[in-house]
C-alpha cells in the first residue's frame, strides 16, 4: 500500500504559492502551530492531549482571545480538550469546527525519521499527525486568529474544538465527553470535521471529498460449543468442523447492492471524472442499475464497500489441547454496516447465512449508530463554490466513508457533521496511521486557504462570489 514514493515534482517549489494560498505571514503562523502540535506526542498510551490544548490556548491568548472564551477541560489531566468561541452577531446558530489532537502511536524504529520531529523534506511535511488530524487542528486555530486580526464579524459564533482520543476507542473520547458534560460549549447548527480530503493522482488534484455519512461497526461473536473428549476417539460432531462449515457458507453470502442518497450522488459526481464504459457504469449505478452495481463492485474493493454492508471474519479461536476434541470454536465477524441497515437485520442475515443453529451469534459490546447528515444545500453549495474557486475543474464529491470519525457522535447528538479539509493526498499514498506519515507542503497551505474561504462562506450573511 505504501509502495509508491510519490513523484513530488509538483511540490518541490517554494512555500509561497501565489493566489491559491494565504499571505506569507499567515502561512508562517499556520506552519508554526502545526509544527508545535506535531512535536507534542499525543498517542493514546504514550502521550497526552493536554499539552496540545494548552499550546493552542497560549496562541489564542497571545492573539487577544479572552480567557472567558477558552475552555480547557477533560475527563482526566492527560486527556484535556480545547474549546474556543469566536463571537459573531448571533443571527444564526453557531458553526462548530472539529479536529482531534490525539494521534495513533508511532515508534521511532518503525519510521525512517523521528515521528515526533516535524520534518520538511522534498516538498512534504513529515511527522505523526501531519495528515490525521493535526493539519486541520492547526489550520482551525491559525485561521481563527486571522479572522480576529482582520476584525471579521461572522453572523454566527465560530466554535473550534480540538479533542482527545478519537483514535482507537477508549473511554476518553473528547467529543463524547464534551457532548455529555458541556454540550453548551460546542452546540452548533452543524459541524465541519475530518473525514473528507482531496484526492490527487501524482500530485494532480482530481476530486474534493465531502464526507456526509459513515458506515457503522458491529462485531459479531460466533461460538460453537461441544462436550469434547479424547482426540483418539473422535465423533462426527466437532466444534471446529461446524464453525468452519458455517464460515464457509458465510463466505459465499453477500449483502444486497444498493445506493443511498449520498452514494448515488457520489457515483454521479465520480462519473464526471471517468470516461468510456466506466463512466456509463457509474452513471447507471447512480440511477440504480443492479447490473452496473455488480460490475462496479466486482472491480473495485472500495466501491463494493460503498454499495453494500459487509461482514467478514477477522479472528478465530478454538480448542484447548493438542489431544482433546475442541469444546469451543469461536470467531469474530466484523461488520461494516450501511447507515440505513438496521443492526437486527444484519445480525439475522448473518445467522441465516451461517445456517446452523448450533452456531451461537451475539452482538459484542455497544454499537454506536449515527445517522447520515442531510445533504444541506447551503453546505453543498459553499463547498462546491470554494472548491471551484481554489481548484477549477476539481469536482466536489459527497462521500460515505467506511472508517469512523467523531462525526458519528455529533451526528447522533443532532449536530449534522461534514468531513471536509481541502488537503489533497495521492490516492495511492495514504499514510494515515502508518509509517512516515506526511502532507504535501503545497496541500497544507492550499487547505489553509480553502478552509479560510469555506468558513467565511458559511458564516457571512452576504454571499461570497
Ligand atoms: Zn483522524
Amino acid at each position: 500500500m505504501l509502495a509508491s514514493l510519490a513523484l513530488a515534482a509538483v511540490a518541490a517549489a517554494t512555500p509561497a504559492f501565489a493566489q491559491t494560498t494565504r499571505p506569507a505571514a499567515e502561512q508562517a503562523l499556520a506552519r508554526a502551530i502545526y509544527k508545535e502540535f506535531i512535536e507534542i506526542p499525543s498517542g493514546f498510551t504514550t502521550g497526552a492531549t493536554t499539552p496540545v490544548a494548552q499550546a493552542a490556548a497560549a496562541r489564542l491568548k497571545a492573539a487577544g482571545f479572552p480567557d472567558a472564551d477558552i475552555h480547557i477541560d477533560g475527563p482526566n489531566p492527560r486527556k484535556h480538550n480545547l474549546v474556543v468561541r469566536y463571537h459573531g452577531t448571533g443571527a444564526r446558530k453557531p458553526l462548530l469546527l472539529l479536529a482531534h489532537i490525539d494521534v495513533v502511536e508511532a515508534r521511532r524504529e518503525d519510521w525512517s525519521m523521528d515521528p515526533f520531529a516535524f520534518t520538511e523534506k522534498d516538498g512534504f511535511f513529515y511527522g505523526r499527525g501531519t495528515g490525521d488530524d493535526k493539519a486541520q487542528a492547526a489550520v482551525w486555530i491559525a485561521n481563527l486568529i486571522q479572522y480576529k486580526a482582520e476584525g471579521y464579524k461572522p453572523d454566527r459564533d465560530i466554535v473550534v474544538a480540538l479533542t482527545a482520543d478519537e483514535e482507537g476507542g477508549g473511554p476518553f473520547n473528547g467529543v463524547d465527553w464534551l457532548l455529555k458534560n458541556h454540550r453548551d460549549w460546542i452546540d452548533a447548527e452543524y459541524a465541519l470535521n475530518e473525514g473528507g480530503w482531496g484526492e490527487s493522482v501524482n500530485g494532480r488534484q482530481v476530486v474534493n471529498d465531502l464526507q456526509v455519512s459513515e458506515k457503522y461497526v458491529m462485531n459479531l461473536r460466533l461460538e460453537v460449543r461441544n462436550k469434547g473428549g479424547h482426540s483418539s476417539l473422535p465423533v462426527d460432531d466437532n466444534a471446529i468442523y461446524r464453525l468452519s462449515a458455517a464460515l464457509d457458507r458465510l463466505s459465499r453470502f453477500k449483502f444486497p447492492l444498493k445506493t443511498n442518497a449520498v452514494t448515488a450522488e457520489m457515483f454521479k459526481q465520480l462519473s464526471k471524472t471517468e470516461s468510456g464504459a466506466l463512466k456509463t457504469d457509474l452513471e447507471q449505478v447512480a440511477a440504480g442499475s443492479q447490473d452496473a452495481m455488480q460490475r462496479v463492485a466486482g472491480n473495485n474493493t472500495q466501491w463494493n464497500a460503498q454499495l453494500r454492508t459487509t461482514c467478514i471474519p477477522t479472528m478465530l479461536e478454538g480448542g484447548h489441547a493438542l489431544n482433546a476434541l475442541p469444546q469451543l470454536a469461536a470467531a469474530v465477524v466484523n461488520c461494516r454496516v450501511l447507515p440505513e441497515d438496521k443492526l437486527e437485520y444484519v445480525r439475522d442475515a448473518v445467522r441465516a447465512a451461517l445456517a446452523d443453529t448450533a452456531v451461537l451469534v451475539t452482538v459484542q459490546g455497544d454499537v454506536a449508530i449515527g445517522p447520515a447528515s442531510p445533504m444541506r444545500p447551503d453546505v453543498m453549495q459553499a463547498v462546491t463554490a470554494a472548491t471551484d474557486k481554489m481548484w477549477p475543474g476539481v469536482i466536489t464529491v459527497p462521500i460515505m466513508v467506511m472508517g469512523g470519525t467523531d462525526g458519528r457522535s455529533t451526528r447522533a447528538a443532532g449536530i449534522p457533521t461534514y468531513g471536509v479539509q481541502g488537503f489533497f493526498i495521492d490516492r495511492d499514498d495514504i499514510r494515515f496511521h502508518g509509517r512516515d506519515e506526511r502532507m504535501r507542503v503545497r496541500s497544507f497551505y492550499e487547505g489553509q486557504a480553502f478552509l479560510y474561504d469555506l468558513v467565511q462562506r458559511l458564516t457571512r450573511a452576504a454571499p461570497i462570489p
